[in-house]
């Protein structure tokens, strides 16, 4: 849905009139490499992506979501690609300390990384992370300039009782909503049922369309109108290149969260190429 970026007063013949500018929000794909290949691998997977000079509008971005080894060789290889950006999986939850194996914020933000994934579902399965302490990984982004990519989503089991709009409200609330509006216009979220998630079974459109909305009307009753229509919300869970283009074209989606396919550069262009515009 389009919104109004700027309304300028002109003057004219006929009077004082109004130019609106009407802006898109940001339509992006990004891809989740997850703990996969190898630093030659990484490269070279970049390098033919970009080599593909896809033709981006100027409210399309690509985010790659690298291992931390591969952030500063990726940021280098993107750096003179305007829409497109590197970021890292996961940041700690605490400013810095003696939390050993563990990377801050700060340490992103001192290599040049502007964007970090919070919340994915791995990571809140596998390593304990709640709501509440992702709230805490949202601060310190936000605090070091990265916009956080927030996951949210809800496991089978949910779906089928018929509460995933409530699940996926409360992860939202419990993890941002004590963020004030302008900070709260920096974030990325991103819709993820569990049971898509690597599993091959996609969300049908209508399902992704419903969640989305309803994550967009919960941002509005919060953050009022401008913000909730220029959130970019993404959706994440097997999207391949063969359904990528009817789900990006569903109203409330604004792109989407990559992992199997990111990883073979001719179906990520594909996906990347699927965005709306
Ligand atoms: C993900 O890891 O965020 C993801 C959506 O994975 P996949 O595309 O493989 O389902």
């Amino acid at each position: 849905m389009p919104y109004i970026l700027s309304t300028q007063a002109m003057d004219g013949f006929y009077g004082t009139f109004y130019k609106t500018t009407i802006a898109m929000r940001k339509q992006i794909a990004a891809a989740n490499w997850k703990m996969n290949g190898t630093y030659q691998q990484a490269e070279s997977l970049l390098n033919e992506i970009l080599q593909a000079k896809i033709a981006l509008k100027p409210f399309q971005e690509v985010i790659f979501a690298v291992p931390f080894p591969y952030l500063i060789m990726s940021n280098s290889v993107v750096a003179n690609e305007y829409h497109y950006h590197i970021s890292a999986q996961n940041c700690y939850h605490k400013a810095s300390g003696a939390f050993t194996g563990e990377v801050s914020a700060e340490m992103l933000r001192s290599i040049g990384i502007r964007y970090c994934v919070i919340g994915h579902s791995e990571r809140r399965e596998y390593f304990g992370e709640d709501n509440a302490l992702l709230a805490g990984k949202a601060d310190l982004c936000l605090k070091n300039e990265i916009t956080p990519l927030f996951c949210c989503g809800e496991p089978l089991a949910v779906r089928e009782s018929g509460n995933q709009n409530q699940y996926v409200a409360d992860q939202i609330e419990a993890s941002l909503f004590h963020l004030n509006k302008e900070d709260f216009s920096r974030v990325i979220i991103a819709y993820e049922p569990i049971w898509a998630i690597g599993t091959g079974k996609t969300a049908a459109a209508e399902q992704a369309q419903e969640m989305h909305s309803f994550i967009r009307s919960t941002l509005k009753k919060k953050y009022g109108e401008e913000t909730a229509a220029a959130t970019p919300i993404l959706y994440g869970g097997s999207v391949k290149a063969n359904n990528a283009a009817e789900l990006f074209a569903c109203e409330d989606v604004d792109g989407g969260l990559v992992g199997g396919a990111s990883l073979a550069a001719d179906d990520f262009i594909e996906i990347v190429k699927a965005l709306k515009g």
